[in-house]
């Protein structure tokens, strides 16, 4: 192979690497996983996209779009050539401020984007926790959200069309299409027809249509990531409901990098949030409360509702980075909700916290309100997002693991799934830490496990199962914002049934 990739390697405009060190340093991303890739290519052109697209092909090898690899789920460890969207394609192509979209290269950073935007009063409303080096690309691999998804949904919900180049290595667009522009694609004599053709089959059919609908998760759900997105082709689409159009980049959102190599993302964009905002951080004695205060909390318009428990506080206590944001943290909560409004006016917020607090403490919820302001909110947000990371720093080889760790069901369903959750965690004698997006029914649930012992990598397995079927039970979706990826990918059938499969 080494004889195939100097070939490979002087056909590129870009880079190839294979040396040792390169390759040990894109053996992981930032799951559990590790495998050591063949090369590594950072393409510089579509030319050179395409040129590893027909080597794949002619050394039946696979490949693996990456962007900033900060994916949980290991969506971009594998044995095949890693292609690095990271160098070479971080433009901003064209920012639209009168109808409120931007054109972007797919290795845009989150946080660079919204820089640029911000002078039009403009952001991207989607964030994940490592929006200062996660990539649009990467964003629309994994359908990445983050906290105000309560609000702004998901990136699938603000993309609008993409470029990608398929294994036949030619580049197409994907966007809306109204049933006659549908159809005329049906007739082409191309991979973009047979694409199109295989849909129209599919969909067409009532009971095709019926499977699907019953095997995904509850509508309701904003956070749905398991398997590719088919349900949406039928209900948002003309196949199943009044929708004018049809548009395949929703189901390429979230494909995890398994269609093609997307080169370029036309996203709409949204404008920044009201004047005021602060967040109260409601001090729950019982970590168990949480789950029926976050209903009470969602009555009042919140622009987010998250959680933060007992675990992740005493994390935090001794984390000198954080000791500062825990400023409005008194006692020792079981857990904290953080319930955040965006109003036009601050006597607007005060009324909406004092209303929430009034029905919290009538069922017995809540010991502690306070309010945070403005900019000081930005340390209550730092404190929330620290979660992961001080976790990672728990001393000892029994570590809180991703695993069941992106779980969402329907919120009013929350707290028997939580009830039936806690009841696995008890069968197998374990510890589990709750944080995260509970506003949206999904909590970042993870287990305390020691990988290094094969019991518990034996156990590992078995909760990634019972949880999946647990999900399923409540038509939930087994990962909400974090993706498959070869962690979860084992448990889609089971999820979605063998026939959608
Ligand atoms: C500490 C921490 C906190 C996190 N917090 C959040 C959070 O709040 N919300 C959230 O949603 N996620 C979160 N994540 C997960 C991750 O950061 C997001 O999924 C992020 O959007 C991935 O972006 P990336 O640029 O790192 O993509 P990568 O990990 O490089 O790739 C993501 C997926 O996109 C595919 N891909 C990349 N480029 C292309 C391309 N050009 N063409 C086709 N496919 C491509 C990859 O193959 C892969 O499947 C967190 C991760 C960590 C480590």
């Amino acid at each position: 192979m080494k004889n195939n990739f100097e070939v490979l390697e002087k056909a590129l405009s870009g880079e190839l690497k294979y040396d040792t060190s390169t390759l040990l340093q894109y053996a992981t991303d930032a799951s559990a996983y590790r495998e050591v890739p063949l090369a590594v290519a950072l393409p510089k052109t579509k030319t050179d996209i395409v040129t590893l697209i027909n080597f794949a092909k002619e050394n039946n090898l696979s490949l693996i779009p990456r962007a900033a690899g900060t994916s949980l789920a290991g969506q971009v460890v594998g044995n095949g050539i890693v292609v690095d969207i990271s160098k070479y394609w971080g433009k901003i192509i064209e920012i639209n401020t009168e109808n409120h979209w931007v054109k972007v290269e797919p290795g845009v950073i989150l946080d660079e984007l919204n820089m640029a935007l911000k002078t039009y009063g403009l952001f991207f409303g989607p964030e994940t926790s490592t929006s200062n080096r996660c990539m649009m690309a990467g964003m629309v691999g994994n359908n990445s959200c983050g906290s105000h998804s309560l609000i702004y949904g998901s990136t699938r919900d603000h993309l609008i069309s993409l470029k990608m180049i398929l294994d036949d290595g030619i580049e197409y667009e994907f966007g809306d299409l109204t049933r006659a522009e549908f159809e005329a694609k049906c007739e082409l004599n191309s991979k973009e027809g047979k694409i199109y053709r295989f849909f129209m089959d599919v969909l067409s059919k009532g009971n095709n249509r019926t499977e699907i609908i019953e095997n995904s998760p509850d509508p309701t759900i904003k956070r749905r990531n398991t398997g590719y997105a088919l349900d949406l082709l039928v209900t948002d689409t003309f196949f199943g409901s009044d929708s004018q159009t049809f548009n395949l980049s929703k189901l390429i959102a979230g494909s995890e990098g398994t269609l093609g190599i997307i080169t370029e993302i036309k996203l709409n964009c949204v404008q920044l949030p009201p004047k005021e905002k602060a967040v109260v951080a409601v001090h729950l004695k019982e970590r168990n409360q949480t789950f029926k205060a976050n209903l009470i909390a969602l009555k009042f318009n919140p622009s987010a509702v998250e959680m933060m428990d007992n675990v992740i506080l005493n994390c935090t206590k001794g984390n000198i980075e954080q000791q500062k944001n825990r400023f409005f943290v008194q006692g020792d909560p079981g857990a904290i909700l953080i319930v955040e409004f965006y109003r036009e006016t601050k006597e607007e917020i005060e009324i909406a916290a004092k209303a929430m607090e009034t029905e919290l403490m009538a069922t017995d919820m809540g010991y502690h309100f306070p309010i945070i302001w403005g900019l000081e909110t930005g340390k209550v947000w730092a404190l929330r997002k620290a979660g992961l990371g001080v976790l990672s720093n728990v001393e000892g080889d029994a570590k809180p693991v991703s695993l069941v760790e992106d779980t969402a069901v329907a919120v009013d369903k929350l707290p028997e799934y939580m009830e039936e959750f806690a009841q696995i965690m008890a069968k197998y004698h374990l510890d589990c830490v709750y944080h995260a997006h509970i506003g949206t029914g999904e909590l970042h649930l993870r287990p305390v496990l020691n990988l290094k012992d094969p019991k518990d990598v034996e156990l590992f397995r078995t909760i990634g199962l019972e949880v999946a079927h647990l999900v399923k039970k409540y038509r939930g979706s087994l990962s909400g914002e974090h993706g498959d990826g070869r962690l979860r990918g084992e448990f889609i059938p089971v999820m979605v049934g063998e026939k959608v499969y």
